[in-house]
């Protein structure tokens, strides 16, 4: 834990990947498991571990990268930062991240840039774009992140490292700062698949107080996996969308390298097709933006976080409080979700977008049905450079088109390192049946 500290002191000023440090309090946890001695049938005892703002810590500041919570010290755990510190795990820290984990790049943030690991010219991806650049910088081995439309899968992919959205229901989402509650999964990024699965296995299961976790059996992820063996038998989707147009060449070649791979080893890939993917992205931003426009009304300047000086009435606490402590990307989702929600526009817009999702539902059910998994890219594109689109909300929007859809589904998507573009990572993502992490771990752990 001491040398995670040295290690984030002298290569965080370049990466920025942490927005605040819980020094004292892991140092202390460090010391009194040291005094404990080893627990040698725990791997994860002592295991330094980074944990996303958005996901609440005790007495730890958690901002969700937001004016609106610059100060604000949470009074209880989210159940993950509980399940965290049970097992062991020492929270070193708060990662950065785009403001109310809306953006992918990770500049949205009201504090700071986080810089992509493998060239600080470049976005770390978002809106996990802290944890991602955490791990691959080499801070911690361990963070966790959000994923409503990607966050923890297309910030892995643009750093190489491997990160996990389960399916929905799988991690509790109590004391997670809530986007879109319809899609928001907590996750791990790590470094291995192995790792992964320890860290999914620790933090998943039911709570009561999140009535949308499963009271499914939560299995031992780590288990049983083998490199040579495990997807031999297996049948693999590869839908033509994924490999449309928009998608780099060299992305293109890395999914089909490792689709060669699959079938060395004994699986068949099948080309599938998932002809409503490309609504996903319309469907997403009237859906998700409608739950960020209610679940954000609890910031009005009264109960907590910032308030605005100097205001005449309630009303105006409310508007000046708001039109100062949310950023512009926050506000642009609340006026969408309004508007999308409004007695005059609801039939065409949410009613819609609601109708749609059960169109991406049904294709994918159809290729699981006969498919163990389903692999393609996790973007179009590896990382491209800090202020390229930022001023492109429809291009920023676009390259989701890939991942979003996994979310509307509720089911679980990994991405993996499957190779380079111009010295630059690129992600392979894995999705797989409800609650069946286990075979894309399995699937996962070929390329570890
Ligand atoms: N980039 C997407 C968005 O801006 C997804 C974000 C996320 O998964 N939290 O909404």
């Amino acid at each position: 834990t001491k040398a995670t500290f040295d290690n984030i002191d002298t290569t965080d000023a370049d990466v920025a990947a942490f927005l605040n440090l819980n020094k004292d309090a892991a140092l202390k946890k460090a010391a009194e498991l040291d005094a404990q001695g080893i627990d040698a049938d725990n791997l994860l005892s002592g295991i330094p571990v980074a944990i996303k703002d958005n996901i609440v810590t005790k007495g730890l500041k958690t901002t969700a990268a937001s004016k609106m919570l610059e100060n604000f010290k949470p009074i209880y755990d989210a159940t993950v930062t509980k399940k965290v510190n049970e097992s062991g795990m020492i929270n070193v820290g708060k990662t950065n991240m785009d403001e109310f984990a809306m953006g992918g790049s990770t500049e949205n943030s009201a504090f700071k840039t986080t810089k992509n690991a493998w060239d600080y010219t470049r976005v770390p991806g978002g809106s996990s774009g802290g944890s991602a650049a955490a791990v691959a910088s080499g801070q911690v081995v361990a963070a966790l992140g959000s994923d409503t439309g990607g966050s923890i899968r297309q910030p892995a992919s643009f750093n190489g490292v491997v990160g996990m959205k389960p399916t929905y229901g799988r991690v509790s989402r109590w004391g997670l700062i809530a986007f879109g509650s319809s899609l928001d999964e907590i996750g791990p990024i790590t470094r291995t698949v192995k790792d992964n699965a320890l860290i999914l296995s620790a933090i998943a299961g039911h709570d009561e107080r999140d009535l949308t976790t499963s009271t499914k059996d939560v299995p031992d992820f780590a288990a049983d996996l083998n490199a040579d063996t495990n997807v031999k038998g297996m049948k693999i989707g590869l839908p033509k969308e994924f490999l449309g147009e928009g998608v780099d060449q060299d992305v293109k070649d890395a999914i089909l390298a490792a689709a060669d791979k699959y079938r060395e080893l004994g699986a068949t890939v099948d080309e599938v097709s998932l002809p409503h993917n490309k609504y996903g992205v319309a469907a997403y931003y009237i859906i998700s933006s409608s739950e960020a426009s209610s679940n954000l009304q609890r910031f009005d300047g009264i109960r907590y976080g910032y308030r605005a000086d100097d205001t005449k009435s309630l009303e105006d606490v409310y508007v000046k409080s708001r039109s100062e402590g949310f950023g512009d990307e926050v506000k642009r989702r609340i006026m969408l979700g309004t508007f999308s929600l409004s007695a005059g526009f609801y039939d065409a817009y949410f009613k819609k977008a609601a109708q749609v999702r059960t169109l991406i539902i049904n294709d994918f059910q159809n290729v699981l049905k006969d498919h163990d998994f389903i692999m393609g890219p996790v973007a179009p594109t590896p990382a491209y450079k800090i202020g390229e689109d930022v001023d492109d909300p429809m291009t920023m929007y676009m390259n989701d088109i890939l991942t979003i859809p996994v979310n509307l589904a509720g089911l679980p998507g990994m991405s993996i390192p499957a190779g380079f573009s111009n010295g630059l990572p690129v992600g392979m993502q894995l999705i797989g049946r409800p609650f069946d992490e286990t075979t894309l771990y399995k699937a996962a752990y070929t390329f570890e």
